[in-house]
């Protein structure tokens, strides 16, 4: 006898996507996972809200969350991004600045041509 015999074969399933069932039914395969508290649920437990999945206790508390004030922690993200972009038009500017200095810089004998006459002997 060998351990094939003992052991059973693992249930065949699709390769790849794991079978996930719902937390509250057994028998139902999980068509969603809550993003609230990552658990799996099936199509009749999950709501979908602002194209998110949310289990029925989740959904609840962020309908109750919603009715308070905005996050923080979402607001910081925004001022965060605007600083960003602020910070790289700051530097676009002060970039295209420096060239045109260096491009007034430069002699206008380089523009009328008589520098190439002299480096051609021409
Ligand atoms: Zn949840
Ligand atoms: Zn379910």
């Amino acid at each position: 006898m060998t351990v094939a015999d003992v052991i059973p074969p693992p249930v065949p399933g699709r390769p790849g996507a794991p079978r996930r069932r719902c937390v509250r039914h057994e028998d139902r395969e999980a068509s969603g996972r809550c993003t609230e508290c990552g658990g799996a649920f099936c199509r009749e437990c999950v709501t979908e809200h602002e194209d998110r999945l949310y289990c029925a206790p989740c959904f609840a508390a962020r309908l109750a969350g919603a009715a308070r004030a905005v996050r923080p922690k979402r607001d910081w993200r925004r001022w965060r991004a605007a600083g960003a972009t602020a910070g790289s038009m700051l530097c676009l500017v002060v970039g295209f600045y420096a060239l045109g200095r260096v491009l007034a810089a430069i002699p206008p004998d380089l523009h009328d041509g008589t520098i190439w006459k002299d480096t051609f002997g021409r």
